[in-house]
């Protein structure tokens, strides 16, 4: 399930084909994905123009020149890809005809001339279209929490998120309502760096009077490090995620403790080995000799 990197990294590689663009054409070629497209979808977005392409937590959002903003979500493996109108159609490549053109299940195509292109062989994508003006009191966003990769994630704010929580670091740290958009692997990646076991209680981030312990500033420095390197590699790619240009992302290979169960711990000195265990349901990967 592509995180908040790869929804950030598929971000910038569509906004310099999408920003200025019309829609001329939109081609729906089902009437839903994990859920019913929004009625007369095609005919909301033909003509529009694209004014902005922003992200909010795993939600890519375009607004539209009619005040409107079309909201899209990956899912577990949707994907975008932009192509020249005057490429030919991949169907048509004979020996090299591609499977996956099957799971295309909308085209945009632009003023520019280029096509984006949404593919998503498990259809947990969904697309929506709600007015700019009420978009945050929607409940897909209502009870969203803070933007990791804002200015609104340090020390100070994770004290005063987690103060009194008895729940394990971990999952609170994956509770989308406190912060948006963190998955398994950073947040197993930002804990071996910050040193601190997923079973800790969130709680000890802050003090009796609520202030942030050092841990605290430590882990939100070390939370936006890993998610801003993740961008920076063009996200994770473990199954379905590739960048808007086709090209995988790599920090999948820099991964410390994620999936590397039984591997050495890479932090110097250390000599422990990355452990793993499951939490809600979830697999932890971390260093039980370096992470308290
Ligand atoms: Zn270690």
């Amino acid at each position: 399930m592509p995180e908040l990197p790869e929804v950030e990294t598929v971000r910038r590689g569509l906004a310099p084909a999408l920003i200025g663009a019309q829609l001329v054409f939109v081609d729906q070629r089902r009437p839903d994905l994990r859920f019913p497209f929004p009625e007369n979808f095609v005919a909301r977005l033909t003509g529009r123009r694209v004014e902005a392409l922003g992200r909010r937590a795993k939600y890519l959002l375009a607004d539209l020149d009619d005040a409107q903003v079309l909201v899209m979500h990956l899912g577990m493996s949707g994907s975008f890809r932009i192509e020249d109108e005057s490429a030919a159609p991949r169907g048509d490549l004979g020996p090299f005809k591609r499977k996956d053109t099957a799971h295309d299940h909308v085209e945009f195509r632009l003023s520019t001339g280029k096509r984006i292109i949404y593919n998503d062989p498990r259809r947990f994508g969904f697309m929506q279209i709600i007015p700019r003006k009420t978009l945050f009191e929607h409940p897909l966003f209502r009870n969203v929490g803070i933007e990791p990769l804002g200015n609104e994630l340090d020390g100070a704010a994770l004290a005063r998120l987690f103060a009194g929580k008895a729940a394990p670091l971990k999952a609170a740290l994956l509770d989308q309502t406190l912060i948006a958009g963190l998955g398994n692997i950073y947040v197993s990646e930002a804990l071996h760096r910050a040193g601190l076991s997923p079973r800790r209680a969130a709680g000890s981030l802050a003090r009796k009077d609520g202030k942030p312990t050092e841990r605290a500033h430590v882990l939100a420095r070390v939370i936006r490090d890993v998610l801003e390197e993740a961008v920076a590699a063009g996200g994770s790619s473990l199954r379905d995620h590739r960048q808007a240009d086709g090209a995988l992302g790599y920090f999948q290979h820099s991964f410390r403790v994620y999936d590397r169960e039984g591997a050495a711990c890479p932090r110097a000195g250390c000599g422990g080995t990355v452990k793993r265990v499951v939490q809600s349901g979830r697999a932890s990967f971390f260093c039980g000799s370096c992470q308290r």
